[in-house]
């Protein structure tokens, strides 16, 4: 009846004898530096749908779905529903959904099916009812007959007496065929499985581990055994069998979980070696915990997943590269990979003891993430954009909205402010709310404040220098409207006569004329870039400036610009002297600077053209 099991004829060879045998020696086959193995990994992402995908549980699924791709392997779901008191009703949905939006597609599981199925536990009990049995027949497991009143008892005895808990073997000796008519006449019992000492075992990560039995003195009067339950009175398994029957007959070289479970781990290598099945290679990875060092766990709803994709909006692609880097380490210089990148240099080179999760990192991959799909345009870039899209539409009015984009469509005109301003998404509403100028036509500007160095100048810069500064900006015409034009034309302008015919004493005889030059080029740059943020976009960050009057257009820049110089237009009356000095400079002669434009075409300039 032994060779009966249900699921064994459906087994597949996915790794030769040779490499299962090798896996087992914990040297052999596995590249000492990366930890791999020299074959390709069958892992697995078994959760129970008792809770949601969290931080930690994606990370976990994750490498496990890293060394299948990285060795050529497969990676598996399979749903660990035996507590099925605890089950809560959508989980496995929310598990497939949170897993699919990750991208971490199992090979074989649930909906997609494969040769080990099925891929639930609560679907599979008489195959571990049929191995129990086997464990029974062996004599590696036995029934018992306790009831659970016997069992308290015992429990709260050994309790007083300060003595670690455990079973006294009461039924472990009853004969075979007292046992089998027992149980055939229906009477309530346990499988347990016969345990003298739980094996050491080699982990990959924490290298020969295994726990000691702690020894009491009064053991030898009332030596009690560990004995775990392998099978409940119901006739369904515990975790530890069910787990262990499933990762030999689908095949699983690999597990990879949380240290949580690294305790159960002699119990699991003690049954292998009772079904004289080899165990799987073993890598526990490190707790998750705060910078307080307290454990994040799935009762933490702040990093349920669904927490990161609905209210925080991060990219899957952030979260999983987030994730990856959670206790694991590279040698590249950055730190940012796509799923396809991790899969190419994943390895098992994991860090020991508990992995602070700092949050300010998830923000830093989200906002690279961001500019790398803007830079390669996408199905993520357009997600992008219906996202800020949605936000826009739902807190601007229609009316303001159609003057603000006119003659474009709305993805018109986000599309090249993401572009430009992707260095700084976190999320849609962050985004709309950081860039809100850009979406009005009214703008409501703090009274204009020059840049300190400005103010420290003496004299200080006449905002007429401004004026005439933005106005020769905004001579560009339609045609020439663009990124390129602008940062040139700034670029050009040649604020050091600007700032030297202010101030003359500035040009220190003994000091190189050129150097002097560049000092207050720069200074009336900064100053200008000040002034123009404030009148383009109220002083908010956001795109540069030449990006800045390319999203909004040429009209809109414009129309800006003047509010701006009314707004300021008292301020360029207050000195008279410098007014002089700003009116003879905005002579078109004295514009944009003559030496550098050489070899350009400028002749849409004008009268300010730089002379040849
Ligand atoms: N069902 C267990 C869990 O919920 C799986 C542990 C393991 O990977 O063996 O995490």
């Amino acid at each position: 009846m032994r060779s009966l099991r249900p699921g064994i004829l459906a087994r597949r060879s996915w790794v030769c004898m040779q490499c299962r045998r090798a896996s087992s020696s914990p040297a052999a086959s596995h590249n000492p530096k990366t930890r791999l193995p020299d074959f390709p990994a069958r892992t697995r992402f078994a959760p129970s749908p008792t809770g949601y995908l969290h931080l930690g549980s994606l990370r976990t699924a994750l490498f496990n779905y890293l060394l299948a791709k990285r060795t050529g392997g497969q990676f598996l779901l399979r749903i660990e529903d035996t507590d099925q008191k605890r089950t809560i009703p959508g989980a496995e949905q929310r598990l497939y959904d949170d897993l699919r939006w990750a991208g971490l597609q199992w090979d074989e599981g649930p909906v997609v099916g494969g040769p080990y199925g099925p891929y639930r536990q609560s679907e599979r009990t008489a195959t571990y009812r049929c191995h129990a049995h086997d464990l029974i027949h062996d004599g590696h497991a036995y029934r018992c007959f306790c009831s659970a009143d016997r069992l308290d008892t015992l429990a709260r005895h050994r309790s007083q007496a300060g003595l670690p808990p455990g079973y006294d073997r009461k039924c472990a000796d009853i004969p075979a065929e007292e046992s089998e008519h027992r149980a055939a006449k229906g009477e309530s019992h346990v499988v347990r499985l016969r345990v003298e000492d739980y094996p050491t075992f080699e982990d990959l990560v924490y290298g020969k581990t295994g726990q000691n039995r702690s020894s009491n003195k009064l053991d030898l009067i009332e030596r009690v055994y560990d004995d775990p339950i392998l099978l409940k009175s119901d006739g369904h398994p515990t975790y530890h069998l069910a787990n262990v029957v499933d990762d030999h007959l689908m095949e699983i070289t690999h597990v990879i979980r949380g240290t949580e479970w690294m305790a159960s781990t002699p119990l699991h290598v003690a049954l292998y070696n009772a079904f004289k099945w080899t165990p799987p290679r073993f890598g526990h990875v490190p707790l998750l915990v705060d910078k307080s060092g307290q454990k994040l766990s799935k009762r933490n709803a702040d990093i349920d997943l669904t927490f990161f994709r609905d209210k925080q909006g991060v990219f899957p692609a952030s979260l999983v590269n987030f994730a990856a880097l959670l206790g694991w380490s590279h040698t590249k210089k950055s730190d940012v990979f796509s799923l396809d990148e991790l899969a190419h240099i994943f390895n098992l080179k994991i860090t020991r003891g508990n992995t602070v999760v700092a949050f300010e990192k998830l923000w830093f991959l989200q906002k690279a993430h961001a500019q790398r799909f803007a830079a390669n345009g996408g199905p993520e870039f357009d997600d992008m954009v219906s996202s800020v899209s949605n936000v826009v539409e739902s807190t601007t009015t229609p009316e303001q909205l159609s003057r603000m984009i006119q003659p474009r469509t709305l993805p018109e005109l986000i599309t090249p402010l993401l572009q430009a301003d992707a260095k700084s998404f976190t999320n849609a509403t962050e985004f709309v709310n950081r860039n809100a100028t850009f979406f009005t036509t009214t703008l409501e500007r703090p009274p204009y404040t020059p840049t300190n160095q400005a103010q420290a100048a003496t004299p200080a810069f006449p905002i007429s220098s401004l004026h005439t500064a933005a106005a020769t900006l905004c001579l560009v015409p339609e045609p020439h409207w663009t990124i390129g034009t602008h940062r040139d034309n700034i670029k050009y302008y040649d604020g050091a006569s600007v700032v030297l015919e202010l101030n003359p004493d500035a040009v220190d005889q003994n000091s190189d004329p050129e150097k002097t030059r560049v000092n207050a080029d720069k200074t009336f740059k900064k100053e200008l870039y000040h002034y123009l943020r404030w009148a383009l976009s109220a002083g908010a960050p956001g795109p540069g400036i030449p990006e800045t009057m390319v999203i909004l257009g040429r009209e809109e820049t414009l129309r800006r610009i003047r509010e701006a110089r009314e707004l300021t237009a008292d301020k360029r009356e207050s000195n008279p002297v410098t007014a002089r000095r700003a009116r003879e400079r905005s002579k078109p002669q004295s514009s944009p600077s003559q030496s550098q434009s050489k070899g350009q075409d400028r002749s849409w300039m004008g009268t300010l053209a730089p002379r040849a």
